[in-house]
């Protein structure tokens, strides 16, 4: 394990990579940018001090020595549920998918610009801030088709008492649903202040996701709705708290 020293207010960041030379690449640019950082070899030694030090962020490769990144994802999400970007080879698409189906927030796929890895994960950070904070007129939580969400917490709780928790990006997008219920949106106004890709199949895996976790049957959705060649619908009563 390796760390920088950076504004111990900056955003902890994890990393866990074992090729060093792209291991060096990831700290020394987010130590450039301020990010606080710290490196780990396997996906064991991450997991175990993340049991100890909470990240805001986890930056996972998926080939690691030790377990599939996937794993590390997976383990991590049940620990403590964090914002996480993804490290893929160039034909990992199946991974791709299978990391935001498991919650990680976005990609980028191997060799990448630091620029660019600058910019998601600023890009992750922001949506993440943006989910945790109160919505503007000071509303915390809303009820919604049997559901009660704590922004602030990204937890939802049915009024059986069952319990869920969002990633950031499903928070994020659950958020703008319920900001205009009844009404579809369109991808490109779900995807937000994302680049609309036709290839991204983000916007998709999120709301199946979200439909696996709300919907008593996510083959036969009744909360949010696909309008064929149009966008999706929150179909629902909005409550805000
Ligand atoms: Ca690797």
């Amino acid at each position: 394990r390796t760390m920088t020293s950076a504004d111990k207010d900056s955003p902890l960041i994890f990393v866990v990579e074992d090729e060093a030379d792209s291991a060096r690449l990831i700290v020394g640019t987010l130590a450039e940018y301020g990010f606080r950082c710290e490196t780990f070899g396997t996906g064991r030694a991450l997991l175990a001090r993340a049991k100890r030090m909470q990240p805001e962020l986890a930056i996972l490769d998926l080939g690691l020595p030790d377990m599939d990144g996937l794993q590390v994802l997976r383990e991590l999400q049940e620990q403590h549920p964090c914002a996480a970007l993804i490290l893929t080879g160039r034909d990992g698409l199946t991974d791709r998918v299978l990391g935001l189906e498991l919650g990680a927030d976005d990609y980028l796929v191997k060799p990448f610009e630091p620029r660019e890895l600058v910019a998601r994960v600023r890009s992750i950070l922001r949506r993440y801030q943006k989910a945790a904070t109160p919505e503007p007129g000071g509303h915390s939580a809303v009820r919604f088709a049997g559901w009660h969400f704590d922004i602030g917490r990204l937890n939802l709780v049915a009024d059986d008492g069952r319990e869920v928790s969002l990633s950031a990006a499903e928070a994020a997008l659950l958020q703008t649903l319920l900001k205009r219920p009844n009404k579809i949106l369109t991808r490109e106004q779900l995807i937000g202040e994302r680049e609309l890709d036709p290839f991204d199949r983000s916007i998709d895996v999120r709301i199946s996701r979200l439909r696996r976790k709300l919907e008593d049957d996510p083959q036969d959705p009744k909360i949010i709705k696909t309008v064929y060649g149009a966008g999706y619908l929150l179909c629902a009563a909005v409550v805000w708290e």
